[in-house]
C-alpha cells in the first residue's frame, strides 16, 4: 500500500495547517511542528485533531546515536 506523494500537497496538520511528512516505515504522516502522528488506514490519512499521537522520543533518540 503506497500513498499517493501528491495527497500530501493537499493535506495540512490540523493543529498548525502546516505540511505533514509521509513515514514510509511507519505508515504514518507526521507534523514536525506538534510532533504529532496521523495514521494511514487503507491508504486514506486520518487527519483529524483525534486522531494525532504524540510521536514518541524513540526518534530523536535514534537520530542523536
Ligand atoms: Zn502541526
Amino acid at each position: 500500500m503506497t500513498l499517493k506523494p501528491k495527497i500530501l500537497d493537499v493535506i495540512a496538520c490540523p493543529l498548525c495547517k502546516g505540511k505533514l511528512l509521509y513515514d514510509k516505515n511507519l505508515q504514518v504522516l507526521i507534523c514536525k511542528f506538534n510532533k504529532v502522528s496521523f495514521p494511514i488506514k487503507d491508504g486514506v490519512p486520518m487527519v483529524a485533531a483525534q486522531d494525532a499521537k504524540s510521536i514518541t522520543e524513540d526518534h530523536s533518540k535514534r537520530s542523536a546515536q
